[in-house]
């Protein structure tokens, strides 16, 4: 098509894409043009804060101009290699993700999306161990990739009608203290949400691993106990189950330290990544320990895509990392988070449908209910939140399906002033939401 024939509007862009894309996901009739740091714009020129990121990858900000410049020479040099082969690039990027993490951590392979990477470590966990189940945390999402989906439950998010899951795979009950499963109040609890599932677990014979999130995003935004974290971890331990966290989200820097787990004190055998390692370019990995990496290797541990470890991917996600410490980004994490729970607390005080707010760093959510007594999910007021919001300039991690969950997860580079317009917009979208249920505010906004 001549450029003089191109769409301009975004009912013209959507038109088309109707016609050409088969239709899967879109809720917004914005069609997206072009962004840089916190800001997207669409076809007509709409300015929009990001705090999605992306989807949570763009997590420096859209087009980083340092991430641009460092991509834009490796795709003049040597884009791919295919996995017979190593490059520069992809040994700089292991070498570098090694420092950043602890000890044993230590060796990397990388992939594409995050489904892939859990992909990789499921099949790393069951050639390690020789073991063939695996289990996950209910409340969980790892991907759409059929291990990964199997092991994912949000509720209602696209599992009716695909036909088989993939076998061998068990669930444990979340820690998700605000709506305990077991009618517990934490803390005080006796962790029986663990002791359920570790019963699972021996019922099943001792899992190869178990694959978890430590800061849960598109589950519900919540954060487990860290006695729960200990417990689990030492319970893998014992039985020589792999422990698995899933950082896709929240993985370098997302929480203000590289990853979730530092938050907790434990160490994963397996670290998933993927989304913000590429800062927007599609790559994944998992960093495993020394222990494991040697049983893989002197087992003869096969693992390979077209695009494993590609010298492009790599360029990108080293820069990525380099730029994340020239720029001291995970300090603007940290301020910017607390500016930004903050906000929300007082959101949390003010509105009756805003029964909680959980989160760490720039991974926060809010919990959208009916009233803070009965805690009931509301779903309709959640969406019509976030639909002001994408009205109003704002984008949000919106609500998988029905649930009322809303996320707010800007760039790293995301300013001061930002953070603030972000609170009024979303202040003023609960004020009006809250209005529509006949329930008045406590006190308007004053910010
Ligand atoms: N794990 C988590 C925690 C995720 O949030 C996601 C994606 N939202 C994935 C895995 C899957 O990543 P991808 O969509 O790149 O396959």
């Amino acid at each position: 098509m001549s450029k003089k024939s191109e769409p301009r509007t975004n009912a013209e862009w959507m038109a088309l894409d109707r016609e050409f894309v088969l239709q899967a996901r879109y809720t917004s009739p914005y069609v997206l043009e072009r962004g840089q740091a916190s800001t997207l714009w669409d076809v007509e020129g709409r300015e929009f804060l990001d705090f999605h990121s992306g989807q949570v990858c763009a997590n420096t900000g859209h087009c980083h101009p340092e991430l641009v410049e460092a991509t834009a020479k490796q795709l003049a040099l040597l884009v791919q290699t295919g996995s017979m082969f190593t490059n520069p690039p992809q040994i700089l990027l292991a070498k570098k993700l090694a420092e950043i993490t602890p000890e044993p951590l230590q060796k990397s392979f990388f992939a594409c999306s995050g489904s892939e990477a859990i992909e990789m470590a499921l099949r790393a966990a069951k050639f390690a161990t020789g073991r063939s189940e695996v289990m996950g945390v209910l409340r969980s999402y790892h991907g759409m990739s059929m291990g990964a989906f199997t092991l994912s439950s949000v509720a209602g998010f696209g599992k009716q009608g695909y036909g088989y899951a993939v076998a061998n795979v068990s669930h444990m009950p979340p820690p998700y203290c605000y709506r305990c499963d077991f009618n517990q109040t934490y803390p005080g609890c006796k962790r029986e949400c663990l002791a359920y599932g570790k019963k699972i677990s021996e019922l099943i014979g001792a899992p190869a691993g178990i694959v978890l999130e430590l800061v849960v995003s598109g589950g519900g935004v919540y954060v487990p106990p860290v006695e729960w974290v200990h417990e689990l971890h030492a319970y893998c331990r014992e039985r020589g189950i792999l422990f698995i966290v899933d950082e896709c989200q929240t993985g370098i820097g997302r929480t203000g330290r590289w990853f979730a787990f530092e938050h907790f004190g434990v160490v994963p055998d397996i670290v998933v990544t993927s989304k913000g390692l590429g800062g927007g370019i599609p790559l994944s990995g998992i960093l495993v320990g020394r222990d494991v990496a040697a049983t893989l290797e002197t087992k003869g541990f096969v693992q390979s895509s077209s695009h494993s470890g590609d010298p492009l991917l790599c360029a990108g996600g080293l820069a990525n990392i380099e730029l994340i410490e020239r720029n001291d980004l995970l300090a603007n994490v940290r301020a910017r988070g607390a500016q930004l729970k903050d906000g929300l607390q007082q959101l949390v005080k003010r509105y009756e449908i805003v029964g909680d707010t959980r989160g760490i760093g720039l991974l926060q959510g809010l919990e959208i209910v009916i009233d803070k007594q009965s805690r009931t999910q509301n779903g309709k007021a959640a969406g019509a939140i976030v639909q002001y919001c994408t009205d109003n300039g704002l984008f949000l991690g919106a609500p998988a399906s029905k649930q009322n969950i809303i996320r707010l997860l800007p760039p790293f580079v995301v300013t001061e002033r930002e953070v603030g317009t972000a609170l009024d917009i979303l202040d003023r979208a609960i004020f009006t939401a809250s209005a529509d249920a006949g329930l008045r505010p406590k006190v308007m906004a004053v910010r």
